[in-house]
């Protein structure tokens, strides 16, 4: 494989003897490790380049505004964004409501 990618040659110049040997370690093995590592990164980025607006699926681009919504106990914890305030305000409103009807529930 020849590199010429400039990103990708700057990576490998910035391993370390022992990274490399891992890495061809890893490589003589069909490479899984680093395949798992590189399809984990993969989807984190794709996540971030198909965000969208949790109400009304309208993309959110990453240079423009937007609202994130963290919420949850920490075992369940979400995280949700909204392209304007009208669609998070829309968001806690239903989320107030479950809860409503929760603590309602409780009291039967
Ligand atoms: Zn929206």
């Amino acid at each position: 494989m020849s590199m010429k990618n400039q990103n990708l040659k700057n990576l490998m110049e910035s391993l370390t003897y022992l990274d490399l040997m891992t890495l061809r370690n890893d490589l003589e093995k069909g490479g899984m490790a680093t395949r798992t590592l590189v399809e984990s990164k993969i989807r984190k980025k794709e996540e971030i380049l198909n965000r969208k607006c949790a109400v009304c699926t309208a993309p959110l681009h990453k240079e423009g505004t937007f609202y994130t919504l963290e919420f949850g106990d920490k075992d369940v914890r979400k995280k949700m964004s909204f392209c304007g305030l009208d669609c998070l305000e829309y968001f806690t409103q239903i989320l107030k409501d479950i809860q409503k009807e929760e603590i309602e529930n409780e009291r039967c």
